[in-house]
């Protein structure tokens, strides 16, 4: 397979003068697993007390994985209709969206705290908490102009904080932009979409990086260059194969599995040339 996959040729037209990167599992590595956190606070919502059947896990994890991208809060009012629907739980007993999303950030944080500790007290290398080459290809990017935006569905002070972490917030220039207390107040479809009105782009300008299938889909509707990133746990610069083909179902024009050989994702984007 080749780092640089070409599902379907980008559209074409402009340079490339915006990237936007989803956050994590797209350039930081901090929150690598929250899906296996995620997953058992849902089993225990939905039938508590009981060891989850196949069919809870597989509604769980494609649901998990479906929904990879978007706000937590958006993903937890799913959970609120999944207990309800389930009916193990009496209704004055289930618990709001943010209810669920409090006991699973606070089980998050538990598991991330020492890590990010460790490394805004410089006592761990940010690059074994990023995907790889993400930080160069991000460096170069800068230096061509092109302006930077990081869009996540985290908490937005928590992505701001995460950003200083892996050593990327400098750099991003266009801003670093996440979930609100207001969560209606911020999207990545609202975001791309007022990004491309701002600077009246047509698309093509605007290339979006991300390893959930929600940024790819809505990069794809906005005819903005789709890069899926399919990043493995095993950091082998293979994709992962279930994240490169939902990447490809949800519209993905380009695969690679990190950034590790950025100069070759620099020069199919047209950027190889030396900064002006
Ligand atoms: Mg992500």
């Amino acid at each position: 397979m080749p780092y640089l996959e070409i599902i379907q040729e980008p559209p074409t037209g402009g340079g490339v003068e915006h990237a936007l990167f989803d956050f994590d599992g797209t350039v930081s590595l901090i929150r690598e697993g929250w899906e296996k956190i995620m997953a058992p606070v849902m089993y225990e919502s939905i039938a508590p007390g009981q060891e989850p059947t196949p069919a809870l896990r597989q509604e769980v994890l494609e649901f998990i994985d479906e929904s990879t991208g978007i706000q937590t809060i958006l993903q937890m009012e799913h959970l609120v209709e999944m207990v309800r629907a389930a009916g193990n739980v009496p209704e004055d007993q289930i618990l709001d969206a943010q209810g669920y999303k409090d006991i699973y950030i606070g089980r998050l944080r538990e598991v991330i705290k020492d890590t990010v500790a460790a490394l805004e007290a410089g006592e761990a290398d940010p690059a074994e908490h990023r995907v790889p080459g993400s930080l160069e290809f991000i460096q170069h990017l800068s230096e061509r102009g092109v302006t930077l935006y990081v869009a996540s569905g985290t908490d937005q002070p928590d992505v701001r904080r995460e950003a200083a972490c892996v050593g990327i917030a400098d750099l991003i220039d266009g801003g670093i932009f996440g979930a609100l207390r207001t969560y209606k107040d911020f999207s990545k479809e609202v975001f791309i979409r007022e990004l491309l009105e701002k600077h009246e782009l047509a698309g093509p300008e605007l290339v979006v990086f991300g390893d959930g299938p929600v940024e790819i889909r809505l990069a794809h509707q906005a005819g903005a260059i789709a890069v899926g990133v399919g990043s493995s746990p095993e950091r082998d610069s293979v994709p992962d194969p279930a994240r490169r083909e939902r990447l490809i179902k949800a519209g993905a024009h380009l695969i690679i599995p990190d950034f590790s050989r950025w100069p070759e994702l620099l020069d199919y984007l047209g950027l190889e040339g030396a900064p002006d």
